[in-house]
């Protein structure tokens, strides 16, 4: 802290001696994940998760259960209620996140609680009694436990966070994490990829002068990330994701008990039937897997019953579901273009990469070693915590960038993609263009936002649409529009309009009305280099056809205006031309398009000259009189 002392003399401040230290703002780190959560800060120069009180655990399962008296627990007391009140009983929300119904139709049974849609696209909602939940509402209880812990540990408030979220994960599903973090009272100053976070626990990415290619895995309760990133200049890349959604530690847990059921001949409708039974078993398999990760045998009980299992049994059981997260890193290094032995960096993250067969198998694919000192179920918020100290401003040079993965930019005449801020540019960013109307006197403007690297924006994401309303009518292309695309660091874009003008203005934040999945966003990339020479036939086709339906256009309103200095051959041959192109313009041929729109800017190109001295001659006549 800054000290000073009055000199009670003159009434000056007078320094201290001792040196003068900014006050550090704190800003948290959280790893708000599927089966548990966290929230770590940096502690004497050091990222550190935060226990709970009785000083154990630093996860938070991220569990959250409904009481008979309204109560809303959360963590290890949600958990233990998993399966004795599943309808009361709420996991995996992160799944949920920026969905909707139609997104996880497939998966609904999953759920063990009920999931309600009112109409397919809109955002899903979690009934539980009788009242309704939306993901965001459930997620921030989350936040608001692990807020509460970190504050009872600093014994201060702690209102700022950073919160990590899938590389994958689209604008809708970051912003719903963002309102989680608000309404949890948090100020989200940033959304990071986990993969990043995890670089940054191990230090990649913190010296700009290092360029590495890194490959994160991350194998957690219920999902599997793989991601390979690209790192020049502290600049974060994610050149390609991919996973299994439905893979994870829990699958491990579940072949156990299969194969337990299956020695003591017990049937699978025990399970159904015997809710404690079936809760005691799901935690003896998982204990029997976190054991088997540092020890070759296990043996535990269950009333009279006996379960034991070796690991080499257990491997055997599991190595099916490994090898499904290697040929994952397969398609992951394919779509970036790598070969394995490119990778320079293997960074382990998720408790189930705890998991010796998960390590050998992974570390054999690449052909090096792995990194996994740093806890791995801890590793995406420490790194969490670092981003959020660079924020901070605690660590002066280091400057972390992310890029945006895919080009954003807006519809135009046609239904072409007009790209305003391509993809991986560096974000923040703030990019702005003039437009113009393309008929006359048009008073609304839809603009419509997409996402995507396709020349046609039907082939596109669109992430939202506005209507600038209420332009003063004009002559088409006179209006002066300004469109302004702002990317912020959490890769949340505000879009504004302009009519400079009128200086209407009209903005949005684009909050997509539902989810894209995963395989979605990579098949955008391949889909447009595999359509590059398709995409741009058609472009040159809309464009010949805009071109052409505007000189249509300007051709019929200059025979309007000038009918007293054109003859009747002149206007003939003029409207009988600009209806060859008009037919020209309703088929496929562009190069057709061009011939005929030349043949009659040709043709008008003299009667213009003519129309022009004589509307000059008419002004001087004009200012005469
Ligand atoms: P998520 O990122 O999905 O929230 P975590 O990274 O916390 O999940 O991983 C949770 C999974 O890790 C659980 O399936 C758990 O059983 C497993 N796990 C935790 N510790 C170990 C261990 N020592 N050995 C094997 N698996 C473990
Ligand atoms: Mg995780």
């Amino acid at each position: 802290m800054a000290k000073f002392a009055i000199d009670l003399k003159t009434g000056n401040l007078k320094a201290d001696e001792t040196p003068i230290e900014a006050p550090k703002e704190l800003i948290v780190g959280i790893d708000l994940g599927t089966t548990n959560s966290l929230v770590a800060y940096i502690k004497d120069g050091l990222a550190v998760a935060v226990k709970g009180t009785n000083g154990k655990n630093t996860l938070v399962p991220s569990v959250l259960h409904f009481t008979q008296e309204g109560q809303i627990l959360v963590g290890d007391e949600a958990r233990e209620k998993l399966i004795s009140d599943p309808e009361n009983t709420i996991f995996s929300v992160k799944r949920l996140m920026g969905k909707s119904y139609r997104d996880i139709q497939a998966v609904h049974n999953y759920f063990g609680y009920k999931i309600i849609d009112d109409d397919q696209d809109s955002l899903v909602k979690i009934r539980v009694k009788d009242k309704y939940y939306t993901p965001i509402e459930l997620s921030a209880e989350i936040l608001k436990a692990l807020k509460q812990r970190i504050e009872a540990e600093l014994g201060e408030t702690v209102n700022k966070a950073v919160i990590t979220v899938p590389a994958y994960f689209n604008d809708s599903q970051r912003q719903a994490t963002r309102d989680a973090g608000k309404l949890a009272g948090l100020d989200v100053l940033r959304i990071v990829n986990e993969p990043t976070a995890a670089s940054l626990a191990y230090g990649i990415g913190l010296d700009p002068a290092l360029s590495q290619t890194v490959a994160v895995y991350d194998l957690g309760g219920g999902t599997f990330d793989i991601s390979i990133l690209r790192i020049e200049q502290g600049v974060f890349e994610v050149l390609a994701t991919n996973g299994d959604t439905f893979l994870g530690g829990d699958d491990f847990d579940r072949t156990i008990i299969d194969h337990w059921l299956k020695v003591q001949q017990i049937g699978p409708t025990v399970l159904e039937q015997d809710k404690n039974f079936n809760q005691a078993i799901r935690l003896l398999a998982e204990q029997a897997k976190k054991q088997l990760s540092t020890q070759a045998n296990f043996n535990g009980t269950i009333s009279d019953w006996n379960f034991s299992l070796s690991l080499v049994e257990f491997e055997q059981l599991i190595r099916p579901l490994v090898q499904k997260t290697i040929n994952a890193c397969q398609s992951a290094l394919r779509d970036a273009g790598l070969l394995a032995n490119q990778v320079e960096q293997i960074i382990m993250v998720g408790g189930s990469t705890r998991t010796p067969l998960v390590k050998k198998m992974v570390s054999d694919f690449f052909g090096r070693s792995v990194f996994d000192d740093v806890n791995p179920d801890e590793v995406v918020a420490l790194g969490a915590a670092i981003q959020a100290d660079v924020l901070a401003g605690n660590q002066k040079n280091i400057l972390l960038l992310d890029v945006t993965p895919l080009s954003l930019g807006i519809e135009t005449v046609g239904g072409l993609m007009d790209v305003i801020i391509p993809r991986n540019s560096k974000i923040p960013t703030r990019v702005g263009r003039r437009y113009t109307t393309s008929i006359d006197g048009q008073r609304n403007l839809k603009i419509s936002v997409f996402q995507g690297e396709r020349d046609l924006v039907e082939h596109n994401r669109k992430l939202g649409e506005f209507i600038l309303k209420g332009i003063p009518p004009m002559p088409a292309g006179l209006p002066k529009i300004e469109i302004q695309f702002l990317l912020n660091a959490d890769g949340i874009l505000r879009v504004k309009a302009q009519e400079l003008r009128s200086n209407l203005e009209q903005e949005i934040e684009v909050k997509p009305s539902y989810g894209i999945s995963e395989e979605e966003m990579a098949l955008m990339l391949i889909d447009s280099i595999q359509n590059a020479a398709d995409d741009l036939q058609a472009r040159s086709l809309l464009e010949a056809r805009n071109e052409g339906n505007n000189v249509v256009l300007s051709a019929e309103r200059f025979v309007v205006q000038n009918r007293e200095i054109l003859n009747e051959e002149e206007i003939a041959t003029t409207q009988s031309l600009a209806q060859t192109l008009r037919e020209a313009v309703a088929g496929n041929d562009k190069d057709a398009i061009n011939r005929h729109l030349e043949e009659l800017n040709n043709y008008t190109g003299p009667l213009a000259h003519r129309a022009m001295d004589h509307a000059i001659v008419e002004a001087m006549k004009g200012k005469r009189v």
